[in-house]
């Protein structure tokens, strides 16, 4: 198969789906990895600031991005060799277990490069894989990366929030999505929404509904989909927050005064929105009318 054949191929085009499938565990592979050194990254950066400010010695001097060092088992230190990197593959061949300690790897390394994989198929096979296709791909790569380090941390880094909205307005530049009116109105649009409901809920309660981080991610979501689709985004955020809700507090996995990352949720609807956006509107417009 020709790259050519691959690239710039029409919706329901099996070869590229295939294609984006592969692709996709690969990049969920270095979601793993951002997914679980962006929120460290953070705290470095914010502990040598800290320590810079008050003029003591600064905590961390090593290098720690993205490819630096090479990844380890937390438990022995033992290098993760090319071998054991290959997505699901490796995990399914070591039976879940450091191949030097057998200290247990975690499920969700796995699931999260299925899931990568999966979701590029979908948004392939739906978008096709010209121009709109390959941004929608990333639009979901962000998604994914934000969902587990919110459910992590309870935080949304500006590092990917705010490259996701820039994302968003430059690609409707020439209408990907919608025009760029409505994108440029969706991203301010977005953030004074879930502004608005933040201090109404802080007056009324005294407590803190959810973080800044929210705001910047339903700007991004608005300046991706247009202000038109916020109502949908809004409600489906609340119908998947609620289900999901009701289950864990049914499973009794989930105290209900802890508080919940909204995150996840907005990424979802976000995600179900870009997909099926158009016709979840039109099917709520007429139950209003
Ligand atoms: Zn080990």
């Amino acid at each position: 198969m020709l790259p050519e054949t691959l690239l710039f191929a029409a919706p329901g085009s099996l070869g590229p789906t295939l294609a984006a499938a592969l692709f996709g565990l690969l990049i969920g592979s270095f979601l793993n990895v951002v997914i679980y050194r962006v929120p460290k990254m953070m705290q470095r950066e914010s502990d040598n600031y800290v320590a810079h400010e008050s003029g003591k010695e600064l905590p961390h001097t090593e290098r720690f991005n993205l490819m630096v060092p090479r990844s380890a088992c937390p438990h022995c230190g033992h290098q993760i060799t090319a071998l054991e990197n290959i997505p699901v593959i490796s995990y399914l061949a070591l039976r879940g277990k450091c191949s030097n300690c057998k200290a247990p790897i975690s499920a969700r390394y796995p699931a999260i490069e299925a899931a990568t994989g999966a979701l590029s198929a979908l948004l392939v096979w739906h978008f096709g894989s010209g121009w709109a296709g390959l941004a929608t791909l990333v639009f979901g790569y962000l998604l994914l990366a934000m969902t587990f380090i919110d459910l992590d941390t309870q935080l949304l880094p500006d590092d990917l929030t705010y490259p996701l909205l820039w994302l968003g307005l430059l690609v409707n530049l020439n209408g990907t999505f919608v025009p760029l009116h409505e994108a440029v109105i969706g991203a301010a649009a977005g953030y004074l929404a879930l502004w608005s409901i933040y201090w109404l809920f802080k007056l009324a309660t005294g407590k803190e509904g959810m973080g800044y981080g929210d705001f910047k991610l339903l700007a991004a979501l608005g300046a991706w989909l247009g202000w038109t689709m916020l109502p949908t985004i809004i409600l489906l955020s609340s119908v998947v927050g609620a289900l999901v809700g009701i289950a864990l507090i049914a499973l009794a996995k989930h105290g209900r005064g802890k508080p919940m990352p909204f995150g996840p949720y907005l990424a979802a609807a976000g995600l179900i929105a870009l997909l099926f956006g158009a016709p979840i509107a039109a099917f709520t417009q007429t139950l209003i009318h």
